[in-house]
């Protein structure tokens, strides 16, 4: 059941009403982030309703011991965790004695709005307590896109009758996750202390031994007036608070300025947190409110000038691109190789903050074209880096000679994932990061990235393909077995043709890399050879299997088969399974799931999008047509991929449905599980939709290229590429497209078929 809980707007999220059933939605939806940490829309004063509360910090986890019914040999030890860390935004607030409680005071008016164009989360109220006292308060609250560590807020109190008001500003290291295996606390609090100024806590994971110093320092004005400069301080167990006792008139108006500074060991060196956190807070009192609020508004004003897409004529789907540019950045900056994007960004707990192929399959062309070259590139060092353990992970499975078979989740580079079908099978993961390297080059023609890193992953991945894939006698041809695609409502199937494809794809490309290093980099591919122990027999092998690998087909229908067997399936189509039965994955069993012909994401689908060149137009329809008809879309990660494709084959109708489903997935919660935190990895989907989709974007020998065409319910839509050191806006109208080159040097794209010449900060009129 779609929900439409706010209001529509184009550049803000709106909820005007407090309806506490929709709060930990809210909560999701209002997250900010800064890409190195995230907190979700809690309160900052106490709520006792139903709340998931939610602060989370790049790169810091915990290895949760796995909890599995049947243990099977190759299960990982335990499922890395993003973990809740120390809360840094409490603000208790006390009338006349009385606790303000949202979920027990009488709330006269609501507001919380999340503004995407400068990052911040603002909330406004007006209460009446029970003692019958009546405040109004406006919030804003934001974590700094200039200053990675710093978190920011401004609470305003407007004692609307003569009161008392006690104000309780703290930070409290008693955190828990809320999905914890066997209900263990994560954190051991090692220090804390406060005083007049500031107050910090040190706390340091269990096993992972990674250390945070959250420190925080409050200003509380009077009408203008600074209240105390010596609050009273309090220090129980695992809190430390400030506390301010100010008696107020009516009309007056209090301020609390609570600034946060965060200091992980991923960052400093232990030794140094304190210090480096003190200083901090140093800095941004000095600064204040207003200097770091406009700082980091610069830099939001920035990603906005590169990144933004502006729709004419639909503020819905308006609304949802924005929503979901605006999760993408404060997900992941770039500026650090160590971290990734977890499917839920900081956003909520499920799937634990870890990697999935999602980035590299949906997230690396939009952080390609949107920002700059080192932000992609840094996603992809992320998984050079963990070559060695997705060795360590392919040997504990039984893979020789340097095979790689990268996790399916993972924080380190080791798999936590840990149900057969899916850590043993899906491996079909190793191909997407095999085509995030060819993704990366072909548009960024960063040549020297294979011959330094790329292409010792690419043989690494290769000599897995080569291991896992067996000859089949009875066929006389190369096959493989047991394994789940993509669509992971099938498991252990065989010869699942986009593996299989994906497979072959990189050992092509492998090869192809592998020629072109030797070519124009041949002392570094030997110094790569050597190291792998590589022999050129290898390139052979591959090539055998290339040339002689088995893919399924239904020669009938004249389509390519999902996997063998498909076809014994009974043969439904989605539209007939009653509504009241959608999702399947919450009304029907799994065994009737698995023998249904129902397909949870693209498969097939997803091998067109990726390898559309080696496919007739005709075969991407019809197989478009045959599965997408099967199609459930169950993982947020399906619409999009159909848009695009639905796109290229110009159905227009289908491709701005499954659009729209995807860009405002969370925004109406059309899966009824945004609470849980937001479908960050597929957000790049609807960018995809639109750039690869409805622009037709792609990068064809060297060439940027265009196809485009617009929904009927859009007048115009535009968005700015990075590409190659050009920065291009694109706008495109219902009978025109028009390309501006704001930069310093020509370019020549291509507009379907024809060549177009964008001199420099010019722009040119093609007609559609
Ligand atoms: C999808 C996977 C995806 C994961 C995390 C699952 O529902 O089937 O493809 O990697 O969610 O987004």
């Amino acid at each position: 059941m779609i929900k439409k809980i706010y209001k529509v707007d184009e550049w803000q999220i709106i909820e005007e009403t407090f309806d506490p059933t929709h709060h930990e939605m809210a909560e999701s939806v209002f997250s900010i982030g800064n890409g190195h940490m995230g907190q979700r829309a809690n309160f900052e004063e106490s709520y006792s309703g139903q709340t998931l509360q939610g602060n989370y910090i790049g790169g810091i986890y915990y290895p949760d011991k796995t909890r599995v019914g049947w243990w099977k040999n190759g299960y990982p030890e335990y499922f890395a965790k993003v973990l809740n860390a120390p809360a840094w935004i409490g603000i208790d607030i006390y009338v006349d004695g009385e606790k303000l409680d949202l979920a027990i005071c009488k709330i006269e008016k609501f507001n919380r709005t999340l503004d995407m164009k400068q990052g911040l989360l603002k909330r406004a109220f007006s209460v009446t307590l029970l003692n019958g006292k009546k405040i109004t308060v406006n919030v804003v609250r934001f974590v700094s896109m200039a200053r990675q560590e710093a978190g920011v807020i401004y609470y305003s109190i407007k004692a609307e009758n003569r009161c008392d008001i006690q104000i309780v500003s703290y930070i409290n290291s008693d955190v828990r996750n809320s999905d914890a295996n066997y209900d263990e606390k994560f954190w051991n609090t090692i220090s804390s202390e406060i005083n007049d100024i500031s107050g910090i806590i040190v706390a340091e994971t269990k096993k992972t031994a990674f250390t945070v110093a959250t420190g925080f320092t409050t200003v509380v004005e009077k009408n203008g007036k600074l209240v105390t400069l010596n609050p009273a301080c309090e220090h129980k167990d695992e809190q430390v608070s400030q506390i301010f006792s100010v008696g107020t008139n009516e009309g007056d108006e209090i301020t609390i300025c609570k600034l946060v500074s965060i200091n992980t060991t991923l960052q400093s060196h232990v030794d140094d947190l304190i210090k480096k956190c003190k200083a901090n807070l140093s800095i941004y009192r000095i600064l204040g409110f207003n200097q770091l609020l406009q700082e980091h508004i610069d830099i939001w004003k920035q990603k906005w000038e590169l990144s933004d897409i502006k729709i004419q004529g639909d503020i819905e789907a308006q609304q949802g691109i924005r929503f979901n540019i605006f999760q993408l950045h404060q997900t992941y900056t770039g500026t650090d190789a160590r971290l990734n994007i977890g499917p839920k960004g900081f956003t909520g707990e499920k799937y634990g903050g870890s990697t999935y192929w999602d980035t590299e399959a949906y997230c690396l062309p939009f952080y390609l074209s949107t920002a700059k070259q080192e932000v992609a590139k840094n996603l992809l060092l992320y998984r050079y880096k963990q070559l060695d353990k997705a060795i360590e992970n392919a040997q504990k499975l039984g893979f020789t000679n340097g095979a790689a078979l990268y996790p399916m989740v993972t924080m380190n580079g080791e798999e936590c994932h840990n149900e057969w079908e899916i850590t043993f099978e899906e491996i079909h993961r190793n191909g997407a990061i095999a085509f995030a390297i060819y993704d990366y080059v072909r548009y960024t023609a960063d040549t020297h990235y294979l011959s330094d890193f790329g292409l010792e992953v690419l043989i690494a991945i290769s000599r897995f393909w080569k291991q896992r894939i067996t000859f089949s006698k009875a066929k006389n041809q190369y096959v493989m077995l047991g394994v789940t695609g993509p669509n992971e409502y099938e498991n252990n199937v065989n010869n699942n043709w986009y593996t299989n494809q994906m497979a072959c794809w990189t050992m092509k490309y492998a090869a192809e890399v592998y020629t072109s290093v030797s070519k124009e980099q041949p002392s570094k591919l030997k110094e790569l050879t050597a190291k792998i122990a590589f022999k050129e027999s290898e390139l052979t092998d591959w090539k055998a299997i290339v040339e002689n690998m088995y893919f399924p087909k239904e020669e009938n229908l004249g389509i390519i088969l999902q996997q063998e067997g498909y076809m014994d399936k009974e043969q439904l189509l989605v539209t007939d399974i009653p509504v009241a039965q959608r999702p399947i994955n919450q009304h029907w069993s799994w065994d009737r799931i698995l023998r249904s012909c129902f397909i949870k994401q693209a498969d097939v689908v997803q091998g067109l999008y990726c390898l559309e060149d080696s496919f007739s137009l005709d075969t991407i329809k019809k197989n478009f047509k045959f599965y997408e008809a099967r199609t459930v879309h169950e993982s947020s990660l399906s619409p999009c991929i159909h848009s695009v494709v639905a796109s290229k084959i110009k159905d227009l109708d289908k491709a701005y449905d499954l659009y729209l489903r995807t860009a405002r997935l969370d925004l109406d919660d059309y899966n009824n599980e945004a609470r849980e935190g937001l479908h960050i990895t597929s957000m790049s989907g609807s960018w995809l939709a639109i750039v690869k989709g409805f622009a037709g974007m792609r990068v064809k020998a060297d060439m940027l290229y265009f196809d485009p065409i617009i929904p009927k319910q859009w007048q115009s839509f535009s968005f700015r590429i990075n590409f190659r050191g050009h920065t291009l806006l694109i706008t495109i109208g219902k009978l025109q497209t028009e390309i501006m080159n704001i930069s310093q040097h020509e370019l020549t794209i291509k507009i379907r078929e024809q060549f177009v010449l964008l001199p420099s900060n010019q722009s040119i009129v093609h007609l559609n």
